[in-house]
């Protein structure tokens, strides 16, 4: 049996060594095949020297340099397709992923019971407070409103058989979100919880903004929710304007009409004004989506790599 670990690499010149060593202290103990899948995602820095002088000295190593920045998503894409292993897991490159945890993950499949083994973090410590906040709220959301199962805290890292790695890669949509790819193509999942770990060395590429980003493209690719918002308004103002104008015509009838109620005409015209504009802004959020879409461009770029039959572009 053959097992791939997929690990997207970006500016990753201090941790791809430590990660290296301690991936290959744990397959030492293991009787299994493996290949260590690297993606270098456009680096600017050695990431991408280190990776061939560790290919140099040992086969296990296989790597795909991208031609520019193409993001993490694309990089577990082009990684998925390329994998051989029998079960594939995909993991960060800076440790936060602990890979002492494989081997019990590789026993819960081996069971036979499960398809996949995901992780999840069971605290959110070392997390900004509002950074947590912003996340629960969103998992709640996304998960009523979506048919992608998402898990509040669940990670990347995760390991699964073969058939749930093609499922992945048969899904070629160019706006990935996998944690709601996971979720929607099935499967039995079980989620295994750890303690978050800091990363190794170097620093995180997730600013909160594109954090929020992130959170927004996840709702947009699997949800058609929030394009309903603009009906509901729509029936929801035109209740309130019957009750409007009855209240104006009972008055005019009562006590005749002074000319006033500026002031109140131009919020009911700002208001509604707002309105139409935000629905419009939900509508060509969906509009750019389906543009990027029908462009079907590549996923990804490949300008070099050590392995045979590799996807250049895709
Ligand atoms: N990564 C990538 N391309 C990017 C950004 C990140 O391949 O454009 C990789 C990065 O090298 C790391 C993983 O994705 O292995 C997770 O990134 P990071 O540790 O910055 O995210 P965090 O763990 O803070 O969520
Ligand atoms: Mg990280």
């Amino acid at each position: 049996m053959k097992i791939s670990i997929v690990v997207p690499s970006y500016n990753e010149e201090e941790s791809l060594p430590l990660f290296y060593q301690a991936a290959g202290e744990v397959f030492k103990s293991l009787p299994y095949d493996y290949e260590l899948i690297f993606i270098n995602d456009g680096s600017g820095d050695r990431t991408l020297e280190i990776l061939k002088e560790l290919s140099a000295k040992d086969p296990h190593v296989k790597y795909l340099s991208f031609s520019r920045n193409f993001g993490k998503e694309s990089a577990m894409y082009a990684g998925f397709c390329h994998a051989t292993g029998d079960y594939v897991a995909i993991m960060d490159a800076d440790l936060q992923d602990p890979p002492e945890l494989l081997p019990e993950m590789i026993n819960i499949l081996n069971e036979g019971k499960y398809d996949s083994v995901a992780t999840r973090r069971s605290d959110r410590t070392g997390e900004p407070p509002i950074r947590s906040w912003f996340a629960k709220k969103f998992y709640i959301l996304i998960n009523r409103i979506s048919d992608a199962d998402i898990m509040d805290g669940a990670r990347d890292y995760r390991l699964m058989k073969k058939e749930m790695v093609d499922a992945i890669v048969s899904m070629g949509e160019y706006n990935r979100f996998s944690k709601g790819i996971f979720g929607w193509i099935g499967f039995k999942t079980y989620w295994l919880p750890y303690e978050n770990v800091e990363r190794v060395a170097g620093k995180t590429k997730w600013s909160f903004w594109k954090l929020f980003k992130y959170a927004l493209d996840g709702i947009i690719s699997f949800s058609q929710a929030p394009l309903s918002i603009a009906s509901w308004f729509g029936i929801a103002m035109t209740l309130v304007s019957f009750v409007m104008l009855s209240f104006i015509i009972i008055r005019k009838l009562i006590f005749g009409d002074p000319v006033a109620g500026w002031a109140s005409t131009m919020c009911v015209i700002i208001f509604i004004g707002g309105l139409q504009l935000f629905c419009l802004g939900i509508i060509g959020q969906y509009i750019a989506k389906i543009y990027i879409e029908t462009k079907h461009r590549p996923h990804y770029i490949v300008s070099e790599s050590n392995m045979d039959d590799v996807k250049k572009i895709q």
